[in-house]
């Protein structure tokens, strides 16, 4: 018997294997390509909403997690992942650089936003009011990460890169059974395929739909992330990211006329120069409807649980949320109560399903 399979290889489930490895657990894990939240993410982290400049919640916790975890998966893949630089957030008026100095007293702010604000020297970008810089951010190459994590997995033989099929699984009174792999527990980390969970479909993953386009402009001459009314992610090769949108009705992973339309628009309006659209692509961020994360143990079945709820902060919550649900598993530690997917018990028994696949 093994001790886990992980269903899912995203953030979620990339940093769920990766604290398992880090502690000498065995397992195997299943990914279909079905989601691709994490590999079209921005990969950004950042401590503070840059809308309206309040502290992004747990954010110091989460990061002292995540840098160092990601900081020895470089290591471990040989491959450079982090990329920490500064966001230069354009103020749309007088108004906005008076809530910003108003912000950077705050205590968890006060060493994030920088008092001194930044006048505007590109000609190619319109900031009439100029930026403000938000230190202790940065990108995670999350694309990169799935393709090496994935492959390390393969070579290790620990993948079965196929659909995870619920008729298979077999709960044993202790453990389970996935066709011929018998293990402690299983993990379900399947990011907005959650909704199709027979044994969790019952939490309220609300899911929400982003895009981003890539475009060429090499008069724009940008090394720092840029945020107006969208983060513009400068790639290298005068390459940039543009986005990410916010859609709440639509859950395919297919670009859209209308989330391009939204983009262009909004970049025309800051950039004085010309630019040509390269590409475009989308995926469904994990939202819950209280916005938080969702881990934890099934109602009934005590082997099967979740890490999943990651919504559009996975780069930063993945690290931290692994390493609560494993001490939870393995050392009986309680999850905090507002991650832990106990919250929405009641929901469980309301929907009646007590009695489902068991
Ligand atoms: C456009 C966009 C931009 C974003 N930008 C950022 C950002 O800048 N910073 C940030 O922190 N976050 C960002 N996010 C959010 C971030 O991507 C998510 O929080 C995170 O990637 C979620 O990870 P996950 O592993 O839970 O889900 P996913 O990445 O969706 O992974 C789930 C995995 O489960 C697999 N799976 C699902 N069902 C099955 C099944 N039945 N059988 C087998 N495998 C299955 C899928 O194939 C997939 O690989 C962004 C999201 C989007 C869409």
């Amino acid at each position: 018997m093994i001790d886990y399979i992980v269903v899912g290889l995203g953030l979620a489930g990339i940093t769920f294997c990766e604290t398992l490895a880090r502690h000498g657990k065995s397992f195997v894990a299943v990914d279909d390509e079905s989601q691709q939240a994490t590999k079209v993410a921005g990969g950004l982290y950042n401590p503070v909403v840059l809308k309206r400049f309040n502290p992004v919640w747990m954010a110091e916790e989460q990061l002292a997690f995540a840098i160092p975890f990601y900081k020895a998966l470089e290591e471990k893949l040989g491959e450079n992942l982090l990329y920490p630089s500064r966001i230069k957030r354009r103020f749309a008026s007088i108004d906005e650089q008076n809530q910003w100095f108003e912000a950077s007293d705050h205590p968890r702010l006060k060493n994030v936003l920088l008092q001194e604000l930044q006048a505007n020297t590109n000609p190619n970008i319109a900031a009439p009011f100029g930026f403000g810089i938000v230190a202790h951010s940065g990108r995670l190459a999350t694309s990169l990460l799935v393709e090496r994590y994935t492959e390390l997995l393969r070579k290790q033989d620990q993948l079965i890169g196929e659909s995870f099929l619920f008729d298979e699984l077999q709960i044993l009174g202790e453990g389970v059974q996935y066709r011929h792999i018998m293990a402690r527990q299983i993990v379900f980390a399947t990011g907005f395929g959650l909704v199709k969970n027979p044994y969790f479909n019952y939490l309220p993953m609300q899911g929400s739909k982003g895009e981003y386009i890539k475009i060429h402009c090499p008069d724009l001459r940008e090394t720092e992330i840029l945020k107006g009314a969208f983060f513009v992610l400068p790639e290298g090769n005068d390459e940039y990211l543009v986005g990410a949108t916010y859609a709440w009705k639509d859950f395919e992973n297919t670009p859209t006329a209308k989330a391009r339309q939204q983009l262009t628009e909004k970049l025309d309006r800051i950039l004085n120069c010309d630019y040509k659209l390269i590409s475009q692509q989308a995926g469904i961020r994990p939202t819950v409807t209280d916005r938080k994360p969702l881990l934890g143990r099934h109602p009934v079945h005590k082997d099967l649980y979740v890490l999943n709820g990651f919504g559009s902060r996975g780069v930063m919550i993945g690290p931290w949320a692994a390493d609560l649900l494993y001490r939870n598993i393995e050392e009986g530690n309680s999850l905090p109560a507002e991650i832990d997917l106990s919250r929405f018990k009641k929901k469980y028994f309301e929907a009646g399903q007590a009695s489902r696949g068991s």
